[in-house]
């Protein structure tokens, strides 16, 4: 049947064909979809590959096809295949990536694409509860989780809003550098208006998730927690916040992030300064930068964001570098999305999914392979293997375009570490504003702050008005300041020291019963993917644990030493393989020591499949007295 439908003929002009030839199987279930020649190249690094290689008559072809089997679909004929799972879904993930897929990301998708949800666990009505530290993006999932679980909880968040970090990152230029189709809750998908959402745009989708879900009667505002103590007589735990209240739960989830506590370094002389100076994550709302001069201290990602932002504001901008970092393009940073591909998200049935499954593999692991050390690799100063040696010539080639006719600039802006050994970066405009005539690039620290200006430790002095710390979080203090005394009266930062956190899954840690740790040590994203993905396997993983807890009448359960010990042994061995111990860098992953703490060593699908489903023989399981 030919569609004549004007709307989505024309929506389909913006449709990312790799995405839409899964959908045509799907619907019409003819397997001449799956050959040649209907089968898309392979996307190349982080492009979308939207015309997917196919030549015009071959994708005008397809559009057409799709638009007849959506009126057959309308009209109310069922998709022929509606559910694909196993080897039929890893088949058509080949077909829309344009390469080979192990059969665990079919696995994997399949979850996330809802042809296989997991599960659905309901507690029964034990009075088992909950306390949540933290509304952000973990903590509203954990609420989310927890009351399909039909577990009571409280979530106490120190701001008068959710969001989270979210929240609290006003700067200038603040937004997501993952795809926001992948970063964002895989139940509750919105049409964002770019590819790569801004800071407003994330905080509103938050803000509507909590709506949608009712999470606002749930969520304490302005309740800030300063200690939660473990009572093991009753089983419970108590937490106190600054006003003086204190709630008991049974269970108690931390989701207080690994980027929230602003790390505003010791520079003499920095509380001398006359104007306004302040760290990125407290972005003054009546902030005027129009004609002042502005001194920017760091350049990683918040840096990275905020100096173009306000790159022509300011009347003189200066940007301190101690070092610096890989820049990879990305084509589609600022593009507005066409405001047809909401048509196609609504009327092509899995389409939405398609492009996710395919954002989701072009984004998650792909580069992880890269990142293991080669020992035979006869140049580790500058790679790690001869793949990091090719992302450093595409990096390099990149920036001397960017930076073309300025060797100056090229010097100070090329790295000599290998790519990805800090955070990896995407362009947002910065080289650019690095040319600019009123943008001044300094490559060094600062040194010591006065009351009209900064000077680095090269002696380079530079007058300021405003003074812009883009300095980072403490990432190695999980939870701090926040006191949590487990067992006995421990304290968790006793037992983690000031930055060698650890814990089996980087959730829950010996001696401290019933407590949950969301975005914990180990368990950041070095290599690539969202983070959203993480917390939803996280939180399915202690939900799934509490439930049993009510169903087998448990009152704790608390991880076993050994358990905890060999997690970590295999974490730190995997990440001896790995780039983020090379001595070419600093990086806020590792400790002092050299210990990686923050970083996860293993795929996303690995970390997946270990917290698909607590094992109860982990735990030392107390049954209730
Ligand atoms: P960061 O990556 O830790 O960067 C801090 C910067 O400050 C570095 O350049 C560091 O230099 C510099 N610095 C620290 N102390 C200094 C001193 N005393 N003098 C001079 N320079 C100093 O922090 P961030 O940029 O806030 O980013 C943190 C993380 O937040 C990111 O890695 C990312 O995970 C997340 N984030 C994401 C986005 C996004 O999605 N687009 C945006 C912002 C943040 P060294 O490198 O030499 O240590």
């Amino acid at each position: 049947m030919a569609s004549t439908d004007p709307e989505l003929l024309r929506a389909l002009e913006h449709a990312n064909l790799p995405s839409l030839v899964p959908v045509l199987h799907q619907l019409t279930g003819d397997r001449r979809w799956l050959r040649d020649p209907y089968r898309p190249t392979r996307s190349r690094g982080m492009d979308d590959n939207d015309q997917g290689g196919f030549a015009p008559g071959v994708a005008a072809e397809i559009r057409t096809a799709v638009a007849a089997a959506v009126a057959a679909h309308d009209a109310g004929r069922p998709p022929a295949v509606p559910a694909p799972t196993g080897e039929a879904l890893r088949e058509l993930l080949e077909l829309a990536n344009g390469e080979p897929v192990a059969p665990e990301y079919a696995e994997m998708l399949a979850e996330d694409m809802g042809f296989a949800p997991a599960p659905a666990r309901v507690a029964p009505g034990t009075g088992i509860d909950a306390v949540v530290i933290g509304a952000g993006v973990s903590g509203m999932l954990a609420a989310i989780k927890l009351a399909e679980a039909g577990i009571a909880h409280v979530v106490l968040e120190k701001n008068d809003d959710v969001g989270g970090g979210w929240y609290e990152n006003t700067y200038p230029g603040a937004g997501v550098d993952t795809p926001s189709q992948l970063y964002s809750y895989s139940f509750h998908p919105r049409d964002w208006s770019t590819h790569f959402g801004k800071r407003d745009e994330v905080q509103a989708y938050l803000r509507d998730v909590a709506d949608t879900h009712g999470l606002r009667d749930r969520i304490r505002f302005g309740t800030e927690v300063v200690g939660a103590d473990w009572d093991d007589e009753r089983g419970t735990w108590t937490t106190r916040t600054a006003d003086g209240a204190a709630f008991t739960s049974r269970i108690l989830v931390s989701a207080t992030g690994a980027l929230n506590r602003p790390r505003v370094p010791d520079i003499p002389g920095l509380d001398t300064f006359a104007g306004p100076a302040f760290h990125t994550a407290r972005w003054p709302a009546d902030l005027d930068l129009d004609g002042r001069r502005v001194a920017v201290v760091g350049a990683g990602a918040s840096a990275m964001q905020v100096v173009p932002a306000i790159a022509g504001r300011a009347r003189e901008l200066t940007v301190f570098q101690r070092s610096p970092q890989w820049v990879a393009p990305n084509d589609v940073y600022f593009t507005p999305v066409d405001p047809a591909v909401a048509v196609l998200m609504a009327r092509v049935p899995f389409y939405r999914r398609w492009y996710r499954a395919r954002l989701a593999w072009n984004f998650n692991d792909r580069v992880h392979a890269s990142l293991q050390v080669d020992p035979e690799w006869e140049h580790p100063q500058r790679s790690v293997n001869a793949v990091n040696d090719a992302h450093r010539r595409v990096f390099t080639r990149y920036l001397e375009s960017e930076l073309d006719g300025r060797p100056d600039l090229v010097a100070k802006a090329l790295p000599t570490y290998p790519p990805f050994g800090k955070r990896m970066l995407l362009d947002n405009g910065w080289y650019r504003a690095l040319r600019r005539d009123d943008v001044t690039l300094v490559t060094e620290a600062v040194a010591e702050v006065t009351p009209t200006g900064l000077r680095g430790d090269g002696g380079t002095e530079v007058a300021a008005d405003v003074v812009v710390l883009a300095t980072g979080f403490h990432t190695h203090r999980y939870l701090w300041p926040i006191e949590i005394r487990g067992r006995d009266g421990v304290r968790l930062d006793d037992v983690w020291g000031p930055e060698d956190a650890r814990a089996h899954l980087g959730i829950t840690v010996p001696g401290f019963p019933n407590l949950f740790v969301t975005c914990g040590p180990g368990t950041v994203l070095g290599h690539g993917g969202s983070y959203i993905t993480i917390a939803e396997c996280q939180v399915r993983y202690l939900v799934d644990l509490v439930v049993t807890m009510a169903e087998k009448g448990l009152r704790s359960v608390e991880v076993r030493p050994e358990v905890e010990a060999e997690w970590t042994r295999r974490h730190d061995e995997a990440h001896a393989r790995m780039l983020w111990t090379h001595p070419g860098m600093t990086n806020w992953y590792r400790n002092a020591a050299g210990r990686v703490v923050c970083t996860m060593p293993w795929r996303i699908v690995d970390y997946w499949r270990m917290t698909r489903a607590a094992d109860l023989a982990d735990f030392r399981a107390e049954p209730a007295r």
